[in-house]
C-alpha cells in the first residue's frame, strides 16, 4: 500500500472558512505542478515548508480556487513521504472540486487514519502516540485533551518503558542461571521477587489511573434519582444552563433516559436524567426505587432529589435508601416555595436523616444554590478519584487489556518464582513483555495494526 500516492479533505465538513486537502506519497509533487497555475517555480522546485499563494486549475483549464499551497519535502513530513496541502476556501463544495482534481490525476482517497499509519510505518510516530492523535482529536474534555497531548509527547511509551525495564531486568537475571546453572551459578530468588513487586505495583498504579481516567474521557456518571415531580428534569435543565456548565453532546442516548456532559467546576460530568417513564400513582414508589437502584448502580455519584415544599416523604426514604451505597448529594429542591426558615428546617431534618449525606438547598426554577450544588457534585467526584490534572492516563480500552494481561503474567511469574523451574518464570515474564509491546506495536500483527487506524477519521 506505501508507495501509491493518498488524499483527503482534512478539515471537517461544513462551511467554514478554509478546508485543507492534504496528499501524500510519490506523486504528491507532480499532482501539485499539474494543479498549479501561474508564473514562477512549480512547486517540486520549491524547498521544503514552503508556503505560496496560487491559483488552481482543473484539467480543462477551469480555476478551482486561489489558495495557499503548502509543500513539505520528505521525510519532513507528517507522514514522512512528500507532501502537499492545499488550503483552499472552505464549504461543501470549493474542496470536494479540489480533492476531485487530484484524484484525477492519479492519487487515491485516503482511508481513514492512513496519513497517521504512514507516519508510523515511515517510523516518524510510535504506536502509542499515534493513537494519542485520534484521542486528541476526540477528546470532549479539557483534561482528556491534556493527557492525549502528554500521551502524544510520549508518556506512555515512557511510562510503560519504564516497567519494561524493571522486566527486562528480571528476565536477565532468570535467563543468567539458566545458562549458567552448570557452573553452579544460583538465582537469587529473593532480589528477583522484588524487582517483579515493583514491576506488578507501577502496573497497578497504570491500570488505577486507566480506570479514573475513564471518567475524564467519557465524563463522570451522576444519575439524578427522585420520586416524580420533585424537579428532577428541571434541576438536570438548570445544570446544564448554569453559567458554569459548559455542554457538549454525547452519544448514547437512550429512550428513557437523558444523558449530556457538562463541565462542573472543571469536572467532567454526565448528567443523567430519568425522565420520560410514564408512573402512575400506586405504582410510584415501586418505580422510584427500582429506578434509583439501577441508575445508581452505573453512577459514579447519585444526585438525590427532595422537594422543600412537601418536606422528606416515606418515598424519598426509599429512593435514598436504595442509593446510598454510592456517594451521594441531597438537592433539597423548590427552596422558592418555602419561606427560608421553612426550607432550613426541611434541611435540618433531611441532615438528621441521613448525617453522612451532603445536603444542598436550591431552586431550579430561580437558579438559587446552583453553583452551590455544581461545587458539592465536583468535590464528591474528586473523592471518588477524578485523576489530577498532571496524572497521564491510559483511557484505551486496548492499552487497558494489553496491561492487565501483562500484569496477569507478572502475578504468575511472582508466584512461581522460587517454586517452579527458571524456565518457567522467564517464560511468564517473556509473555508480559510481549503485551506490553502490544502498547507500543512491537508485538502487533499488520492486521490488527491496520484496525487500530481504521478507527481513526479520514484525513488524519
Ligand atoms: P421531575 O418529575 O422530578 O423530573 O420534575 P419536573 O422537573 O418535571 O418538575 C415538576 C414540577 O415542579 C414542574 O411543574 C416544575 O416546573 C416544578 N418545579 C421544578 N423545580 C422547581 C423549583 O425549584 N421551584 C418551583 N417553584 N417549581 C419547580
Amino acid at each position: 500500500m506505501l508507495g501509491d500516492t493518498i488524499a483527503a479533505v482534512c478539515t471537517a465538513p461544513g462551511v467554514g472558512a478554509v478546508a485543507i486537502v492534504r496528499v501524500s506519497g510519490p506523486a504528491a509533487l507532480s499532482i501539485a505542478d499539474s494543479l498549479v497555475r501561474g508564473p514562477g517555480r512549480r512547486p517540486s522546485a520549491w524547498p521544503t515548508h514552503t508556503v505560496r499563494h496560487r491559483r488552481l486549475t482543473s484539467e480543462d483549464g477551469a480555476l478551482l480556487d486561489d489558495c495557499l499551497v503548502v509543500v513539505f519535502r520528505q521525510p519532513h513530513s507528517y507522514t514522512g513521504e512528500d507532501v502537499v496541502e492545499f488550503q483552499c476556501h472552505g464549504g461543501f463544495v470549493t474542496p470536494r472540486r479540489v480533492l476531485a482534481a487530484v484524484l484525477e490525476r492519479g492519487a487515491r482517497s485516503a482511508l481513514p487514519g492512513e496519513f497517521t499509519q504512514r507516519a508510523f510505518a515511515n517510523g516518524r510516530i510510535g504506536l502509542a502516540e499515534a493513537e494519542a492523535v485520534c484521542d486528541l482529536i476526540r477528546a470532549r474534555t479539557e483534561a482528556a485533551q491534556r493527557s492525549a497531548v502528554a500521551q502524544r509527547d510520549g508518556a506512555l511509551r515512557n511510562a510503560v518503558g519504564e516497567v519494561r525495564d524493571l522486566l527486562l531486568n528480571a528476565l536477565a537475571r532468570v535467563e543468567v542461571a539458566i545458562d549458567y546453572a552448570d557452573e553452579g551459578h544460583a538465582l537469587d530468588t529473593a532480589s528477583l521477587a522484588e524487582r517483579i513487586a515493583s514491576a506488578r505495583s507501577y502496573l497497578d498504579r497504570l491500570l488505577a489511573l486507566g480506570e479514573r481516567g475513564r471518567m475524564l474521557q467519557e465524563g463522570a456518571r451522576v444519575a439524578i434519582v427522585g420520586r416524580p415531580n420533585v424537579g428532577k428534569s428541571s434541576l438536570f435543565n438548570a445544570l446544564l444552563r448554569s453559567d458554569r456548565a459548559i455542554v457538549t453532546d454525547v452519544s448514547g442516548t437512550t429512550r428513557d433516559t437523558l444523558a449530556e456532559t457538562v463541565e462542573l467546576d472543571g469536572v467532567p460530568v454526565t448528567l443523567v436524567d430519568t425522565a420520560g417513564l410514564r408512573e402512575t400513582e400506586e405504582a410510584v414508589e415501586r418505580i422510584g426505587i427500582e429506578r434509583a437502584r439501577e441508575e445508581a448502580r452505573c453512577a459514579d455519584a447519585v444526585l438525590v432529589v427532595l422537594d422543600a415544599s412537601s418536606g422528606v416523604t416515606e418515598a424519598d426514604r426509599h429512593v435514598v435508601d436504595a442509593t446510598c451505597a454510592r456517594p451521594m448529594v441531597l438537592a433539597v429542591n423548590k427552596v422558592d416555595l418555602t419561606g427560608a426558615a421553612d426550607g432550613d428546617r426541611v434541611a435540618a431534618s433531611v441532615r438528621s436523616a441521613w448525617p453522612a449525606a451532603s445536603v444542598v438547598l436550591v431552586s431550579a426554577t430561580t437558579g438559587a444554590g446552583l453553583q452551590c450544588l455544581a461545587t458539592e457534585l465536583a468535590r464528591v467526584l474528586h473523592v471518588v478519584g477524578v485523576p489530577a490534572e498532571e496524572d497521564v492516563f491510559v483511557s484505551r480500552a486496548r492499552h487497558l487489556s494489553a496491561l492487565r494481561a501483562a500484569r496477569g503474567s507478572v502475578v504468575r511469574a511472582a508466584a512461581l518464582c522460587g517454586i517452579e523451574t527458571e524456565d518457567v518464570v522467564a517464560s511468564e515474564l517473556r509473555l508480559a513483555l510481549e503485551h506490553l509491546g502490544e502498547i507500543t506495536g512491537e508485538s502487533l500483527t499488520e492486521d490488527l495494526i491496520d484496525r487500530i487506524f481504521r478507527d481513526f477519521c479520514v484525513g488524519k
